[in-house]
């Protein structure tokens, strides 16, 4: 477990990881100081940053919601069960031991569909013995896999309220339509009382700049598509958003110690954080 996968393409599971094309959740390790990365990962992250250098600072802000949220759901609104789609590579603290530092008889249910996160999914089962954790690989557009996979209906007790999580995700889903859909049907089977968080990519503040950041994503065969203010609002639909709304992320309830630190610019994407009534 943990450090860099044999070469060739197997990871440590046996599984195929698709090394030759760059993949998001790698790219995002590489950026952020991980382990977990190929050349072709290290290529595309690299020629992001010549284009837009506030890469690592963007994506550092987008761990750093993710943490707020996880924290915000178990300590301001008691949420005790959680399903985070689009996990990414496991990098402590990961969601589980963010809540369960708050509420260890917390649970989580992962889901990725790259097959390094399966084969690093170990460091995701690391549950306190009051909680507990699973994974499943899956992809979020098919998500009636998601909904009745064994693992999810072991763990989750779906009669009671959820936190579901997408944080840094759907930009990987390019079709719009696609996009609202599978979201609005795993909402679809939480109760009421459940949370629904995300993290939804834009272009708004840096156009240009992003533009290009899309180009460079597509020469190396990763998906990524930006979304407005009004589109990102859209996966909320139907549901009670949380003070503050949709907004940068950076400007989600921040931690006193992240003020002032990063401009509008550097920042990519927007968050949210909604209630089911
Ligand atoms: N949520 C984490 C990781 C974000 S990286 C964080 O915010 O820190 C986005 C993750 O979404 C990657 O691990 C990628 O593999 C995953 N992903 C992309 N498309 C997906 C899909 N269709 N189904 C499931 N996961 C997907």
């Amino acid at each position: 477990p943990g450090g860099t996968p044999a070469s060739g393409g197997a990871g440590a599971e046996g599984v195929d990881l698709h090394t030759d094309r760059a993949h998001g959740a790698r790219i995002y390790d590489y950026i952020l100081g991980g382990k977990d990365h190929y050349a072709a990962d290290r290529a595309a992250g690299d020629a992001t940053l010549q284009v837009w250098p506030s890469l690592r600072i963007h994506m550092q802000a987008n761990r750093s919601f993710m943490h707020r949220v996880a924290r915000y759901l178990a300590a301001d609104k008691g949420i005790r069960q959680f399903l985070d789609i689009g996990t990414g590579i496991p990098t402590s603290p990961n969601f589980h031991e963010v809540a369960q530092a708050i509420a260890p008889e917390s649970r989580v249910v992962y889901v990725d569909n790259d097959p390094i996160v399966l084969a690093h999914a170990r460091a995701l089962l690391t549950s306190t013995p009051e909680g507990r954790t699973a994974y499943i690989q899956a992809d979020m557009r098919e998500p009636e896999t998601i909904i009745t996979a064994p693992e999810l209906l072991e763990t989750l007790d779906l009669s009671r309220p959820v936190g579901l999580s997408l944080i840094a995700m759907v930009h990987f889903i390019e079709d719009d339509d696609e996009a609202y859909r599978v979201v609005r049907r795993i909402v679809d089977v939480l109760p009421s009382g459940s949370y629904f968080a995300a993290a939804i990519a834009t272009d708004d503040f840096a156009p240009e700049v992003l533009a290009r950041v899309q180009e460079v994503y597509h020469s190396h065969g990763e998906t990524l598509r930006w979304r407005t203010l009004a589109q990102a609002e859209r996966f909320f639909e139907g549901l009670e958003l949380e003070e503050p709304g949709v907004v940068q992320i950076h400007k989600w309830r921040p931690d006193h110690v992240d003020v002032g630190r990063v401009d509008d610019a550097d920042i990519a994407m927007y968050g949210g954080i909604a209630y089911k009534p």
